[in-house]
């Protein structure tokens, strides 16, 4: 594994008590993965990175790179490096001197040092940019010069904490996209952290989905979307329905209607993701899922309508629907509903 952390705890002292940071956590990241941390703000995902970096020493627990036990091993012994959010870049120094910084201060060969550079802003989009000082950059571009100044030192893994964080939404999702390209042009393991789940979900090979300190559920993108570990990650990740009731013989009775539950008895709690819920102003037919209800407010997203469907028990429910151009169904405001959904979609 590239990095492997073992039950590892952070304690602060913070007016004289002691606050945990991050409260106990296990996970191991494959060479080459684009790993992220996702969570709330608050919930530890810096104070983590901070410690695999070795910036912060862990109170309790192990830390490992390449199967290194690093725990009180310094940063600069360790083959990782770290982008921050604010790009911390020589404001007087081009490009080209920003980037090769860290090659000269080794003492690493001038033509060595010509030919890495010139290949990482290659990798980075940059190649003729070389002159510019970082202030005549846009933030995407400040960003790139950032990145390659990482990964000219070549390591092993590069920890990301919310590197697009300052950029507006459409450079951001341009970045997410060549970060991405560049990970997998340099092949090295990338961490990354974000509280924003669409990132994540578009990014990562594996996420771990923190809250409180602790991994809730660490999983492929996939897995975490459609089955959801727990309530928390549920609420966190996308939009769901939450159902709640008691179930019997498999069948939990909601607001009129029935949610299949097959071999659940008992107390129970479902979620159901918007896109999955199919509305339509009949009865459905068949081994589904069906709920009555009365369509209180209609909103078009170009490509998708989200619906808030009223229950008989005052619930609310959120549907989206594709909008084809042969779409049979247009429910509009006010109309008495029938939501719908297989079995193996509520969790
Ligand atoms: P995140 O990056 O997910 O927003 P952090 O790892 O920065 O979360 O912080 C986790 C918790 O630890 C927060 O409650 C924060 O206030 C606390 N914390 C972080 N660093 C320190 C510190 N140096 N001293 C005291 N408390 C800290
Ligand atoms: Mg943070």
């Amino acid at each position: 594994h590239a990095i492997q952390l073992d039950d590892v705890v952070k304690e602060y002292l913070s007016h004289g008590e002691v606050v945990q940071a991050v409260k106990g956590v296990t996970l191991e990241i494959a060479e080459g993965e684009f790993f992220s941390l996702l969570g709330p703000s608050g919930c530890g995902k810096t104070t983590t990175m901070r410690m695999i970096a070795g910036f912060e020493e862990p109170s309790r627990g192990v830390v490992k790179l390449h199967g290194q036990d690093v725990t009180n091993v310094p940063p600069n012994k360790r083959d990782v490096n770290m982008v921050f959010q604010s790009y911390a870049l020589f404001p007087h120094m081009n490009v080209w001197d920003n980037v090769a910084f860290g090659l000269k201060q080794k003492g690493v060969a001038q033509a060595e040092i010509r030919q890495r550079v010139s290949e990482m802003l290659e990798i980075v989009d940059l190649t003729g940019r070389e002159k510019r000082r970082p202030r005549e950059m846009s933030g995407g571009q400040q960003q790139r010069v950032a990145l390659a100044r990482a990964l000219v030192n070549r390591p092993r893994a590069l920890l990301l904490d919310e590197p697009l964080g300052a950029l507006d939404l459409k450079l951001r999702q341009a970045m997410q996209i060549e970060l991405k390209r560049i990970q997998r042009e340099v092949g090295i393991t990338f961490v990354y952290v974000t509280h924003d789940q669409s990132e994540a979900l578009t990014m990562s090979d594996r996420i771990a989905v923190m809250n409180d300190g602790l991994v809730e559920q660490l999983a492929g993108p996939r897995e975490i979307y459609e089955r959801p570990a727990t309530e928390f990650v549920a609420g966190f990740i996308g939009t769901s329905n939450l159902l709640a009731g008691t179930a019997s013989a498999g069948i939990l009775p909601v607001g009129g209607g029935r949610v299949l539950v097959p071999g659940k008895d008992g107390e129970v709690t479902v979620t159901v993701r918007p896109e999955k819920i199919t509305i339509d102003t009949v009865e459905p037919n068949g081994e589904v899922s069906a709920i009555p209800g009365k369509v209180a407010e209609v909103v078009y997203l170009g490509t998708y309508n989200s619906y808030s469907v009223s229950l008989a028990d005052g619930a609310e429910m959120t549907v989206f629907q594709q909008n084809a151009l042969d779409s049979s169904t247009t429910a509009e405001r006010g109309d008495s509903v029938w939501l719908s959904w297989q079995p193996q979609h509520s969790y």
